[in-house]
C-alpha cells in the first residue's frame, strides 16, 4: 500500500510538473495522469481486496514497465528520425524509474524470475538508450548523456547484484532466528516425554522465590519403576514415562509446571499455592496416574511429596524438604501424599491403604 501510494504521488507530481512546463511532448501529458489513475485504481482495490495482494503486484509492475517502455523506444525514435531533436534534451526523467522498477522485482518476484525479469526491463529499457547514446557520442558526454550512462550501466548492473545478495543474507537471518527459537524449545523440554524438563521448573521456582511469590512444590517417583522396565522392557517403560507425564499435564493449569525430574522422577510447580492447594493437586495426580493401566502394565502408581515455599527458602531447601517428603511417602508404603510439613491432622503414617484405593 505504502508503495503504490508513493507511486500515485510521484505520478501526480509528474502531471503537474508537465503541464507547468512551457514546452513539453503530448507524450509527457498522457503518461504520468493515466499512472496516476492506475495507482489509484490499484490502490482501491488493495485496500477493498486485499487477498489481490500479489495480483496487483504484477499489475502494478506491468503497468510501470509500459509507462518506461513508451517514452523511452518513442523518444529513441523520435531522436533517430527527427534530426535536431537530440535524446538528451526530449527523454523524460524517467532513468531512476528504472531503478526503482528493478528493485520492486527483486523484491516481489521469486529470486529465479527477479533476475529474468530485472535483465528483460533492462534489455528493453535501458538498451536502446545505452545504443543510442554509443551511436551519438556528442549527446553521450554531455552532463545528461554521462548521468544516462551511468545509471542505466553499472548502477542498475550493481542493483541486479547486489540485491539478491541482499535477499540471500535476509533469509539466513530468518532461518537462524528460526532456528534458534526451535533450539530454545528443545532445550526446555525433555526429549522422551516432551514435557518440560528440570531447567523450566527450576526458574520457575527460583522466580517465585525471588519474588517473594509463595509457591506449592510436588515431587513425585513413580513406585518400582526398575521391576516395570524388567517385566515389561525399556520400551514399555518409556511408554509408561510418556503417559504419566501426559496425564499429569492435562490436570494442570497454564500457569503450572510439571517438569521430568530425571529418570522416573517429576516436579511440579504451583504459582500462588497454600498448602491445602498442593495437597489436593497431588492427590489428583496421584489418581490420575493410577487411574488406568498403561499398555501392558496393569497398575502404575506413584509416591509424593509436598510442600511449599516460606519467605526464607533457598532453591536448595525448598527442594531438598519435597524430596524428603517423598522419602517418606516412600517409607510409609508408597502410593501416597506426603506433606512437609505436614499440614492435616493424622496425615496418614502408612500409605498401604491408598494402594486399594488409587485405582
Ligand atoms: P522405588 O519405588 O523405590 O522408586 O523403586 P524404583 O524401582 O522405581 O527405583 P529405582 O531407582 O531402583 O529404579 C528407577 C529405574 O528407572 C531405574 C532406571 O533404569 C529406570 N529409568 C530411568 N530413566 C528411564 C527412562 O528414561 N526410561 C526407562 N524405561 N527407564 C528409566
Ligand atoms: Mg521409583
Ligand atoms: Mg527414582
Amino acid at each position: 500500500m505504502t508503495m503504490l501510494s508513493l507511486a500515485m504521488f510521484a505520478s501526480a507530481s509528474a502531471t503537474l510538473m508537465n503541464m507547468l512546463r512551457a514546452r513539453h511532448q503530448p507524450l509527457d501529458l498522457i503518461v504520468p495522469p493515466v499512472m496516476c489513475a492506475i495507482f489509484a485504481g490499484l490502490l482501491t482495490a488493495l485496500v477493498r481486496r486485499p487477498q489481490w495482494l500479489a495480483y496487483i503486484v504484477r499489475i502494478a509492475l506491468l503497468t510501470s514497465s509500459a509507462a518506461l517502455v513508451m517514452p523511452t523506444w518513442f523518444y529513441t525514435a523520435q531522436a533517430i528520425w527527427t534530426p535536431g531533436l537530440p535524446l538528451i534534451t526530449t527523454l523524460p526523467p524517467i532513468s531512476s524509474l528504472l531503478l526503482a522498477l528493478v528493485v520492486m522485482v527483486m523484491i516481489f518476484f521469486p529470486a529465479r524470475q527477479a533476475f529474468g525479469v530485472a535483465l528483460l526491463l533492462w534489455l528493453v529499457i535501458a538498451v536502446p538508450v545505452l545504443a543510442y547514446l554509443f551511436a551519438h557520442p556528442d549527446e553521450m558526454w554531455t552532463p545528461r548523456g554521462t548521468g544516462l550512462l551511468m545509471t542505466y550501466g553499472p548502477v542498475v548492473i550493481m542493483l541486479v547484484v547486489l540485491l539478491p545478495m541482499l535477499r540471500g543474507m535476509t533469509g539466513t537471518i530468518e532461518r537462524l532466528v528460526s532456528d534458534r527459537v526451535s533450539m530454545e524449545a528443545l532445550i526446555h523440554q525433555d526429549p522422551l516425554t516432551r514435557i518440560h524438563n528440570r531447567r523450566v521448573s527450576e526458574q520457575l521456582l527460583r522466580d517465585c522465590l525471588a519474588e517473594q511469590i509463595r509457591a506449592g512444590l510436588i515431587m513425585f517417583d513413580l513406585d518400582r519403576f526398575k521391576a516395570i522396565n524388567d517385566t515389561y522392557g525399556h520400551s514399555t517403560g518409556d511408554e509408561v514415562l510418556t503417559v504419566v507425564a501426559a496425564r499429569c499435564k492435562e490436570l494442570l493449569r497454564a500457569n503450572e509446571c510439571v517438569s521430568r525430574w530425571g529418570g522416573e522422577e517429576f516436579l511440579v510447580v504451583l504459582p500462588d499455592a497454600d498448602a491445602s492447594d498442593v495437597r489436593r493437586v497431588a492427590e489428583r495426580l496421584r489418581r490420575a496416574i493410577a487411574y488406568a493401566p498403561i499398555g501392558p502394565v496393569s497398575r502404575v502408581t506413584a509416591s509424593f511429596g509436598v510442600t511449599t515455599t516460606r519467605p526464607d527458602d533457598s532453591l536448595a531447601s525448598v527442594l531438598e524438604r519435597a524430596d524428603r517428603a517423598l522419602y517418606q511417602s516412600k517409607q510409609r508404603g508408597r502410593n501416597c501424599v506426603v506433606s512437609s510439613p505436614a499440614i492435616i491432622d493424622g496425615e496418614p503414617t502408612e500409605c498401604a491403604a491408598s494402594l486399594d484405593e488409587a485405582g
